[in-house]
């Protein structure tokens, strides 16, 4: 399922990007985005970093091995554009603001996470 755009980290090249967030395997998880940067998969929800970086390095583990990146999975058109618009125009943008908004992102999603508690 697609649920929006996420900010992912890059593992290679550590810069930061937005990219669609889609469930991995039916989980929380989101799937890792290839970098637009420097071509990697080994990226991650920044916002994940702290408590599901092994999980990822295992997801990456089995990425690597199967050589399969992207997920098959039905996506509704209008949405799978939208976000990709959205991730296009975040990632063209400088670094100053890409850190604003993701400040903004981060205190979002831990309004969700205290929501659902
Ligand atoms: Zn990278």
């Amino acid at each position: 399922m697609l649920r929006g755009t996420t900010i992912f980290k890059c593992d290679n090249c550590k810069k930061k990007f937005k990219g669609l967030d889609i469930e991995y395997n039916c989980t929380s998880l989101s799937n890792p985005q290839k970098c637009p940067y420097c071509g990697s998969f080994h990226t991650m929800p920044s916002e994940s970093e702290t408590f599901y970086r092994s999980t990822y390095e295992t997801i990456w583990k089995r990425m690597d091995k199967s050589g399969e990146h992207e997920v098959t999975c039905f996506y509704e058109q209008s949405k799978l554009t939208e976000s990709i618009d959205e991730c296009n125009e975040w990632n063209e943008q400088n670094e100053e603001s890409k850190a604003a908004e993701e400040e903004y992102s981060e205190r979002s999603s831990k309004d969700k996470l205290s929501f659902l508690d």
